[in-house]
């Protein structure tokens, strides 16, 4: 569905100093797959983010969608930042109903939609409730349902449980799991939790410190649906082995 080919993306910081984020990285996504990178913080992960969606266009390299490298990007691709960005002077509904707005969706099939999604996000209840009023955890899911009724094929996923504690982290990736085969969108999920990486996907990408570049590709043979209690079998274990020797740590 997407392919990224060598890419490269440099910024220019203070107008002089450049700063090369991607040297020549490389990844896919197929159609139906659920893949995570990880990388140290500041390798580029969001800059590859930004550039799969069409906000920025790499320096040199290719990024195709659906085979077509000139196919236009921007708003074909669903995108989750880390920061949730619900607006805090809209309603929980009112949020949720940003995107079929701005696309000029039905809004009367739009807000059934989102309605019916309430408890499987666990938001039932919330509807009128402003932003401020919510927890962590569920504005997160907030901001990951309001991503979905956007109905793009590939959704593309920052951290989106970089700020939540371990806990929460470790119910909210069950959860989201549960979320994906009910959607079956295409997913590609940055995270910098190596757990995390290997428990979500069908297959995970490694990448280098800045300036960033795939090192590995993992593809993770574990039966879905998953349960949190694979991460203490053996072959998770190896897994986690062989994605931190490729992280160097
Ligand atoms: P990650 O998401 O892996 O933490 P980023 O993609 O956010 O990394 O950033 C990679 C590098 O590029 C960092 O050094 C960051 O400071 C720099 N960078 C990212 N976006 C910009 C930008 N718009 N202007 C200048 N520098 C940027
Ligand atoms: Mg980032």
């Amino acid at each position: 569905m997407i392919a990224v080919e060598d890419v490269s993306k440099s910024f220019r910081v203070n107008g002089s100093v450049l700063i090369q984020a991607l040297d020549g990285a490389s990844l896919h996504v197929n159609k139906g797959e659920f893949v995570t990178l990880i990388g140290p913080s500041g390798c580029g992960k969001s800059t590859m983010l930004n550039l799969i969606c069409g906000l920025m266009e790499p320096d040199s390299g290719s990024i195709s969608l659906d085979g077509d490298a000139s196919a236009q990007r921007l708003g074909r691709v669903g995108y989750m930042l880390q920061r949730d960005l619900l607006l805090p002077w809209r309603s929980l509904l009112d949020n949720l109903l940003l995107g079929p707005e701005v696309r000029g969706q039905d809004m009367v099939e739009a807000r059934q939609l989102a309605l019916s999604l309430l408890p499987l996000f666990g938001l039932e209840g919330f509807a009128d409730v402003y932003p401020a009023a919510l927890s962590i955890g569920m504005r997160q899911r907030a901001a990951l349902l309001r991503t979905i009724l956007c109905r793009q094929e590939l959704l593309l996923l920052d951290e989106p449980f970089g700020a939540l504690d371990a806990l929460t982290r470790r119910t909210m990736r069950t959860w989201l799991l549960t979320v994906w085969e009910r959607f079956k969108q295409t997913v590609l999920f940055v995270t910098h939790d190596v757990d995390e990486a290997i428990y979500l996907a069908d297959r995970v990408y490694a990448m280098s410190a800045r300036p960033g570049h795939v090192v590995h590709e993992l593809t993770i043979d574990l039966p879905r649906p998953r349960s949190d209690t694979v991460i203490v079998e053996p072959v998770f274990n190896a897994y986690r082995s062989e994605l931190l020797q490729a992280l160097g740590v």
